[in-house]
């Protein structure tokens, strides 16, 4: 087989071995459906209870508030709908132009139904500045929906101070912290966060999982209605074997959260070292207050998805920030916001370095790279 560089940690994550085998129980002999009465449901109840209480402990909230999911779209799309939906009398929402399409087709879609959104732009390294929230803010704003840190580009918000604003207006303060939770702190009592959305897969846990923390006493419409699940917010039988292994992971990331972050700066402190005693030319993305590992090079005049296709048959896997179809080239909404011109948007790639990554990986790139950049594309 082939060797892999997988670079990409940003779009998936690879499974803890740990998170794995805590699952295969509840796959195998312990099948039960947790809501029966019966002894043989006694232990996958059980089961949920304890993952509800770690994952809420990982992000300092309380076990009641954490509502299980599909994973951070649904999420994101609970928490925008059923936000808008729990108050007509409030009907606004403040959004930006750089969140993920499960929020804003979420919010196109509350648009469509006569809710208005406003959406807030970035600074050019990708920054929701709180003064910008404040001149749009209105006493009929419901939500505040702004991303914890930046899936294309990594920046992270001001998250406190933008949840300060939001609730000196009355609106409720969501953030979807997709691509945070497991690998920077998040604190959900100390930042006043009101709702935030999770998803297990990039934490090193299963796919179509994820949750919703809901603050005590937040309104917000149920998601899907049926039996009583999660206290008849979101019904459906739970998924026991992905609830369990996203616990699994959770905890394990949020445990070594300094060691990873440490493993994974050290090697994008490499990676960046090496490209720039290259002499290619490059711009970073993303400022200065970014996601450890997630790093977003522009190569001007150069093409990222040929780029991506010679690093693929090298391979390593990667993103990038453009994409073409036949008759053009589509930017990503994110480079587009922060206006770094078409030229750097389409030889934009984002490299994503996870904790199974090595310096040996690391270094397997920056030649790959030299190499691909050095040929005409
Ligand atoms: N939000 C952000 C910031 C993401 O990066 C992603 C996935 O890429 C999602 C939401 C969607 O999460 P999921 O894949 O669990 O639906």
């Amino acid at each position: 087989m082939k060797r892999l560089i997988y670079a990409d940690n940003a779009a998936t994550t690879k499974l803890d071995k740990e998170a794995f085998e805590a699952m295969l129980p509840w796959m195998t002999e312990e099948y039960g459906n947790a809501s029966q009465p019966y002894s043989f449901s006694r232990e996958p109840k059980k089961a949920l209870a304890e993952a509800r209480a770690s994952i809420a402990a990982c992000i300092n909230a309380e076990p009641e508030e954490i509502f299980f999911t599909s994973g951070g779209t649904e999420s994101d799309n609970w928490a925008i709908k059923g936000s808008a939906f729990s108050d007509p009398t409030h009907k606004a929402t403040i959004t930006s132009s750089i969140e993920h399409h499960a929020v804003l087709r979420s919010c196109a879609a509350i648009e469509k139904l006569g809710y208005p959104v406003a959406y807030l732009q970035p600074t050019t390294d990708g920054t929701i500045l709180p003064e910008n929230l404040e001149s749009c803010i209105t006493d009929n704003t419901r939500l505040v929906s702004i991303m914890f840190a930046n899936n294309e580009i990594g920046s992270i918000q001001p998250i406190k101070e933008l949840c300060k604003i939001a609730h000196s207006y009355g609106a409720l303060f969501h953030t979807d912290a997709v691509q945070a939770v497991g690998h920077v702190i998040v604190d959900v009592k100390d930042l006043g966060i009101d709702m935030l959305s999770a998803s297990a897969h990039k934490f090193n846990g299963p796919k179509g999982i994820g949750f919703l923390f809901v603050r005590k006493g937040v309104d917000i419409q149920p998601y899907a209605d049926g039996g009583a699940q999660e206290r008849g917010m979101r019904a459906g039988t739970e998924n026991i074997a992905s609830i369990v292994g996203m616990a699994a992971a959770v905890k394990r990331n949020c445990d070594a959260i300094d060691q990873n972050n440490k493993h994974v700066l050290a090697l994008e402190e490499q990676l960046i070292n090496k490209l720039s005693s290259s002499g290619i030319p490059y711009v970073q993305n993303g400022g200065r207050s970014r996601l450890p590992g997630l790093i977003s090079l522009s190569f001007p005049d150069k093409d990222g998805e040929a780029i991506l296709h010679r690093l693929d048959l090298k391979g390593i896997c990667v993103s990038t920030g453009a994409a073409c179809n036949s008759k053009e080239t589509e930017i990503s909404h994110v480079l587009r916001a922060i206006e770094i011109g078409e030229s750097a948007a389409v030889g934009t790639i984002r490299i994503s370095l996870g904790k199974q990554n090595t310096i040996a990986e690391v270094d397997a790139i920056i030649t790959a790279l030299q190499a691909i950049l050095n040929e005409k594309i």
